[in-house]
């Protein structure tokens, strides 16, 4: 977001805000979330909160989506890196997510082992 919008949202909570990895306007507005804190289209956060909806982080560095994981209850949460201080932060998915790049991420390490998979079965 560049200052320019910033000051033109005025005193509203902002409706909108462009995501700084993919450029994409994404609505604040989001299914089964009522903080969206991540892009949709790519999953990039960036660090603004200390505890979610809070805007009290000072960094604003952008925050790689780097693991899922996943609650009890069987939702999954999104695990993200910040670029400029390598906090984790832990965010639910939201309906709309990319359900490619969720995916993806969730089978990344089955796809990456550090040993051959074939050893599981030795075991
Ligand atoms: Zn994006
Ligand atoms: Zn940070």
């Amino acid at each position: 977001m560049t200052r320019d919008q910033r000051r033109s949202s005025r005193r509203h909570e902002p409706r909108s805000f462009r995501c700084g990895h993919c450029r994409l306007d994404v609505p604040t507005d989001a299914v089964g979330t009522s903080h969206r804190n991540h892009c949709p289209n790519c999953l990039w956060s960036r660090h603004l909160d200390e505890t979610p909806g809070d805007r009290a982080a000072e960094c604003g560095s952008m925050m790689e989506p780097i693991a899922i994981t996943v609650r009890g209850d069987g939702e999954w949460v999104l695990v993200h890196r910040c670029g400029g201080c390598d906090e984790l932060h832990l965010n639910r998915t939201a309906g709309d997510d990319n359900p490619l790049l969720l995916f993806r991420l969730a089978v990344l390490p089955l796809a990456r082992t550090p040993f051959p998979i074939e050893m599981i079965g030795a075991f």
